[in-house]
Formats: C-alpha cells, sequence, structure tokens
C-alpha cells in the first residue's frame, strides 16, 4: 500500500486530494480540494500557488511516497516541465513544474498531461479494468483522449498522441477548431461548445441561441425536435469518428468521459449508431464504456503514474518502462 498527494491542474480549476493504492483494492481518493486556477494571472503566479498549496499539503499527512500531478499542456515526462500549452493557461509553456513542487516538498514527483492521467485512471482502475489497450475519449469543453497500453499510456512521437478531437470529419469544415484549423476535425463540431457551435449554425431562423452542449442538452430535454436533430447529428459525427479510430487502433474497449456524455439517450444512440457505421466488422463489437471514476479519474491516473515511475510496487504499471 502507498498514498499519493495527487494534483489535476486545468484551466479553470486546480484539484488536490490523497489517493491510496492497494494491489487488488480499488483506490481511495480522500480529502479533495478545490481551488480555481485564475490562469489569466499567468504561469509563474499559478506554478507559485501550485508550489504553495503542495507545500500545506504535504504537511497534513507523514506518510506521502510521491507526488503525482496531471496538468494541462504538453509535459516533458523526464523533467515535468510544461513543454507547451494553449491559451486557456497563459505562459504555462515552459514552467518547471516538476522541480519545482519536488524542491518544496522533498519527494519525488511524476507529472503527466491531464488528459492521460484520466485515461491512466480509467484505463486502470475504472471503466477500463480488465481490458490491456484501452482507448478513452474525454468529451467536455473540448475533446480529449489517451491510448493506454497494459497501464502504460502511449505518448507518441511528439507527446500528443491520443488527440481524438483532431481529426478529420465532413461535419466540422468549415468550423475553426480549438487546434486553428478549419479542415474538418470533429472537435468543434462534437465538444460540449461543439454542440452549441453546431445547433447555432443550422438552428431554425429567430431560434435563440444555444449556449453550448448542456443547453442543447436541456432543449432536447424540453422535446425541442430542432435540438434533438442537432445532438444526434453530433454524436453520430463522434461515433464515426470513433469507429474509424477504432478501426486504426484496435482497442479492446474505449471509455468515454466528460460532461457530454450525460447527454442522454439521443446522445448515446447517435454515437452507437455512428460507431457502427464507422468501425468495420471486427472491431464493431468493441464495447463503448460510460467512465466510471468522475472527478477522481485524473487523480488517480496521476497516482498510478507516480506509482509507476517511483517504483513502488503497489500498482499493475510498475514495471513499464
Ligand atoms: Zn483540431
Amino acid at each position: 500500500m502507498a498514498r499519493y498527494l495527487a494534483f489535476d491542474i486545468g484551466g479553470t480549476k486546480i484539484a488536490t486530494g490523497f489517493v491510496t493504492l492497494e494491489p487488488g483494492a480499488s483506490p481511495r481518493v480522500e480529502d479533495v480540494h478545490t481551488v480555481p486556477t485564475e490562469a489569466v494571472r499567468g504561469g509563474n503566479d499559478v506554478l507559485q500557488r501550485i508550489v504553495a498549496l503542495a507545500a500545506a499539503r504535504i504537511g497534513e499527512s507523514d506518510d506521502i511516497a510521491a507526488v503525482g500531478i496531471g496538468s494541462a499542456g504538453v509535459v516533458d515526462p523526464d523533467t515535468g516541465a510544461i513543454v507547451s500549452s494553449t491559451d486557456l493557461m497563459p505562459d504555462w509553456a515552459g514552467q518547471p513544474l516538476g522541480a519545482a513542487v519536488a524542491a518544496a516538498t522533498g519527494l519525488p514527483v511524476a507529472v503527466v498531461n491531464d488528459v492521460v492521467a484520466h485515461g491512466l485512471g480509467e484505463a486502470v482502475h475504472g471503466a477500463g479494468r480488465g481490458y490491456a489497450r484501452v482507448l478513452s475519449v474525454g468529451v467536455g469543453t473540448g475533446i480529449g483522449g489517451a491510448l493506454i497500453e497494459d497501464g502504460c499510456a502511449v505518448p507518441g512521437a511528439h507527446g500528443v498522441a491520443g488527440h481524438i478531437g483532431h481529426i478529420a470529419h465532413g461535419l466540422g469544415q468549415g468550423v475553426r477548431c480549438s487546434c486553428g484549423t478549419r479542415c474538418g476535425h470533429v472537435e468543434p463540431i462534437a465538444s460540449g461548445t461543439g454542440i452549441g457551435t453546431l445547433y447555432n449554425l443550422k438552428k431554425p431562423a429567430g431560434a435563440p441561441p444555444a449556449s453550448d452542449g448542456k443547453a442543447v442538452a436541456e432543449l432536447v430535454a424540453a422535446g425541442d425536435p430542432y435540438a434533438t436533430q442537432i445532438l444526434a447529428m453530433s454524436a453520430r459525427a463522434l461515433g464515426e469518428a470513433l469507429g474509424g479510430a477504432a478501426n486504426l487502433l484496435d482497442p479492446d474497449a474505449i471509455v468515454i468521459s466528460g460532461s457530454v456524455v450525460r447527454s442522454g439517450d439521443v446522445w448515446w444512440h447517435a454515437l452507437r449508431e455512428g460507431f457502427a457505421d464507422g468501425a468495420m466488422a471486427l472491431t464493431a463489437p468493441t464495447p463503448l464504456l460510460d467512465g466510471r471514476l468522475g472527478g477522481d479519474a485524473p487523480l488517480v491516473g496521476a497516482a498510478v503514474d507516480a506509482s509507476r515511475r517511483t517504483d513502488h510496487a503497489c500498482s499493475p504499471v510498475h514495471n513499464c518502462p
């Protein structure tokens, strides 16, 4: 058994908690605190507050083996520094996150991308438990993903493997993606933000605009036929994209998490229909699973990553290279 201090650092909030990993048992997540990131104050300011938070939280417990951090941005896994980040976190790129937290706590620190941390959590201890190769997909404000093999994230040549939101779908043509392209990516029409965008592009003249996917899902629940059509169109596109991903990667299971999976039966039904149409005969039976760990997933995944990289034999992934 080993206990970790885990961080989930996103563009709007920073969550911390203690995660206990024990062979054969479900992870225990305790004392989770959340504070606003206040990213507009800049990367230096965010880092200083994280360092202070880590030092304070370590003082609450005397049996912490290591610190595991899932953070927004592309991470250098060797140094724990942030290699690049989006406009959501100005000046976050270049911050020596791992080294700064290690200096403040005196503990080993492992840093991994937040979407990868989420995927590790779900793959190793959540809905993907028991499957060797898991494609984890997060559908929220954006669409992210990670491919986890035998409890290890597959990083790719540039550390960007798993960016499932940035694969092509014709429905997105002309709609600007967060990566900058208008060539037709799936994220700008299938994320929570994207469902709102698609509704506003196709809604009847005179109908009030929808702010996001949640607003569209509420219209669907109220029986609005246009909103129902748009939500299904969006989910079907994502399903088709996932079918293509299944053909390319052939995972044992696909775990889908994030706020949009709460959009109801219309969304899930259309997603499964699109997947069935896009997947080849041998990949079509791949299970599409609802994530199980909710907001705990990135904390659990960050602890799993720390466990593996600090070589404690309390995780099924500790032998990964
Ligand atoms: Zn894109």
